[in-house]
């Protein structure tokens, strides 16, 4: 992803004196306190402002610091012995150096200390508000997942028996008939007629647009750290029109229904008449589809009544006063029409 090897300048990384509280002092040069002698705590190194950047010229990584076993003093990573007690450095731990750290690009200096300002302002509230907000939702999502659980599984077996039954056919019909349509204009049907075009959007193109920039720091463990230019490719969202084309065009659609319903146990299918049927004129019909339900109406002793769409088979079957069991939600009072069953 990176376009182009970054650059790359080295710095003195910071610590301030524990011992006198002199702060700001540098990482490299200053191995011990200039103002009371006390020696660098290397582990509490940090990375300076932008403008309290101080750099190293010429600089010559040879890696990070050892701390001597004996006294605690941050050595080179070359020295054989500590510079401060003579002790050897053999068995001396490597420095700990901090976590690589981004900066937010590009930005005017000036801008970055106001949002700094502006930070140290509004957070805390705001920080506590949203962790409220997520405690509520959590809970409430938490209760609302025990509702659907017990109303879906928390039933009862009752005793039912059939009071009735009710049963629909539908036939379908469609015509043929002008339709207005669209199409992109190079895959128009060929028996489109009264067309118009119009320029549209048909996607987006991804169009390389510069980069954007962040700088990374690096602690290098030795008192000094390094700033790198991590640059990714920016891209901008463009449209690609193309010709819609809106026309008519003559087809076969949904036009009516025609139905047939009843209360008993002997359905049948609605008489279809249907103008010049199947053929491919205007005005002229066919069927499009046949749909039928079959409802069975329960009672259970407390007289209250429960619709159940079922098969035609199963339907036929349900003959009237015959007992039946069945679940019923405790919930909702919703009966699971999968469970219906003949008594013994
Ligand atoms: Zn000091
Ligand atoms: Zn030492």
């Amino acid at each position: 992803m990176m376009m182009k090897t970054p650059q790359t300048k080295t710095y003195e990384m910071l610590w301030d004196c524990a011992y006198c509280n002199t702060a700001k002092l540098l990482g490299k040069t200053h191995r011990f306190c200039p103002n009371c002698g006390a020696q660098q705590e290397a582990n509490k190194r940090y990375y300076p402002a932008d403008d309290e950047k101080v750099a190293v010229e010429d600089h010559r990584y040879i890696g990070a610091d050892k701390t001597c076993a004996a006294c605690q003093t941050a050595n080179a990573a070359d020295a054989a012995f500590c510079m401060q007690c003579g002790a050897a450095l053999s068995d001396a731990i490597q420095v700990k150096s901090l976590r690589a750290e981004l900066q937010s690009a590009r930005k005017p200096f000036k801008q970055s200390k106001q949002n700094q300002s502006d930070k140290l302002e509004t957070p805390p509230v705001v920080k506590k508000s949203r962790q409220f907000l997520f405690l509520w939702l959590g809970l409430a999502a938490v209760v609302l997942l025990a509702v659907v659980v017990l109303a879906v599984f928390w039933t009862k077996v009752q005793t039912l028996v059939v009071t009735g039954h009710h049963w629909s056919r539908a036939v379908l019909v469609e015509d043929y008939a002008p339709r207005h349509e669209s199409a992109w204009c190079e895959q128009l049907p060929q028996q489109a007629y009264a067309l118009s075009r119009k320029q549209e959007t048909r996607s987006y193109q991804q169009i390389a647009d510069g980069e954007v920039c962040q700088t990374q720091r690096l602690d290098q463990g030795d008192g000094t750290y390094v700033e790198k230019e991590l640059c990714q490719p920016k891209y901008r969202r463009e449209p690609v029109y193309a010709d819609k084309c809106y026309y008519q065009i003559d087809r076969w659609a949904y036009a009516r229904t025609i139905t047939a319903k009843g209360d008993d146990l002997q359905p049948y299918w609605p008489k279809v008449q249907l103008q010049c049927a199947n053929q491919p004129r205007i005005g002229c019909e066919r069927e499009q589809e046949r749909t039928a339900e079959y409802t069975v109406i329960l009672q259970n002793q407390q007289q209250q009544a429960y619709d159940c769409p079922v098969a035609q088979e199963k339907w036929q079957s349900l003959a009237n006063n015959s007992t039946w069991t069945a679940e019923i939600g405790k919930l909702l009072n919703d009966i699971r029409c999968d469970s219906l069953q003949p008594l013994d």
